[in-house]
């Protein structure tokens, strides 16, 4: 039997288990995810966030970081189901912008991101009430986009936004003309990185330690007056392996290399790179350099393995050696996306992803907000250093 012959079956029956799909051969799981996908034709969209592995990628409609996911999965209206290469929070997001006609699917719910996973509503909840009752109503709340749609509910409902690594300067600067502080969440890095490069001092900034056994206590940097932007301590276990000893020794094995981090990383690797921005900045960077540009690149080495691929006239390598991928996102493996693909030709929709519409109502708000916002692009917190 063929391959298309398999997908174009029946609808009727239950959805297959995936059990069926995890023992297959590699070539097997290639040939019939193009029969799928032909088999489904504009009937599904597939995005692919540029962290995924090459093999699931190459299957991917669209690439993009997690903003461009967001902008195309609110503007594929024509496009049944969203099938969602990348992660939960993600999936969460395309869900909120999708059309009421559309179906958003994850391939593995074990796909999360454990930097989303750092922020829970309680904490969350019980971290406002104490800076509100202390400060009063002075706080603009800004979820990063790696985070859960009940947190972009919680903003959306509180006059906040959604920011991405590709606009968290133009975020912040909206948040600070409505309110003298912003509370941002869940990755320190980026709003340290990003407050910094806007001339915020560090000392007007805090941490909001969510696992101190006093909060009280040990957030007291939060509850001084001049505090203008206070952190959730949360951070990704990717970027945070980049140090600044990897660029010392970038830099004496080569003095010409240049260094090109992504704003998740410490604030020391930002403040001592060359370039510093979201991974479409960093596309762009590689793509518009000259033949012979040498580069250690310190963001999530499937990405960094593409770029060496697809620019052989450039030297490109991680900053770290040996880096391991993510390993949530690598969760979406071709063969839980072949088994995705071929339910829905068969008429089976597996692991869809449904905000409950009270959560999506708020979380839409604040997406809205960031998405309407002038001048958000990829040089939104992009930095180059001299
Ligand atoms: S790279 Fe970091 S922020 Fe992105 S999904 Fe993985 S853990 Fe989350």
């Amino acid at each position: 039997m063929s391959f298309l012959g398999l997908v174009a079956s029946s609808t009727a029956g239950a959805a297959r288990p995936f059990s069926e799909y995890a023992p297959l051969p590699a070539a097997e799981i290639r040939e019939r995810t193009l029969a799928a996908k032909r088999a489904l034709g504009g009937r599904a969209v597939i995005l692919g966030h540029h962290y995924q592995r090459e093999s699931v990628i190459e299957f991917a409609d669209f690439r993009g970081d997690s903003f461009k996911l967001a902008q195309l999965a609110a503007s594929r209206a024509e496009a049944e189901f969203i099938v969602f290469c990348g992660v939960h929070f993600m999936a969460e997001s395309a869900d909120v912008l999708r059309q009421p006609r559309q179906a958003v699917i994850l391939p593995d719910l074990k796909a999360g991101c454990s930097m989303a996973d750092m922020a829970i509503m309680e904490d969350v909840e019980e971290a406002w009430e104490r800076l509100t009752r202390v400060h009063g109503d002075t706080f603009v709340p800004v979820t990063y986009m790696n985070s859960t749609a009940a947190l972009k509910a919680f903003c959306g409902a509180r006059g906040g936004v959604v920011c991405t690594s590709s606009n968290a300067r133009s975020v912040l600067e909206w948040a600070w003309a409505r309110k003298p502080r912003v509370f941002f969440f869940p990755d320190q890095h980026l709003g340290r990185n990003t407050g910094h490069a806007m001339g915020v001092p560090l000392d007007s900034m805090a941490e909001w330690d969510y696992r101190a056994e006093d909060l009280e206590r040990q957030n007291v940097r939060c509850f001084r007056p001049e505090t203008r932007l206070v952190l959730w301590r949360g951070f990704c276990s990717v970027h945070t392996k980049f140090t600044r000893r990897q660029i010392d020794e970038a830099r004496a094995e080569d003095p010409g290399v240049k260094i090109l981090v992504h704003p998740e990383c410490p604030f020391d690797v930002v403040q001592n790179a060359d370039l510093v921005g979201s991974t479409e900045f960093i596309i762009q960077q590689v793509r518009e350099a000259p033949p012979g540009t040498r580069w250690a690149i310190g963001t999530e080495i499937n990405l960094v393995h593409r770029l060496g691929l697809e620019h052989p006239e450039q030297q490109i390598r991680s900053l770290q050696k040996n880096v391991c991928p993510c390993a949530t996102m690598n969760r979406i493996d071709p063969a839980h996306l072949l088994w995705a693909l071929e339910n829905l030709a068969e008429g089976h929709v597996v692991n869809p992803i449904r905000v409950p519409e009270d959560v999506r109502q708020h979380a839409r708000v604040a997406l809205d907000r960031m998405l309407a916002l002038k001048g958000v692009g990829p040089t939104g917190a992009d930095m180059a250093r001299d």
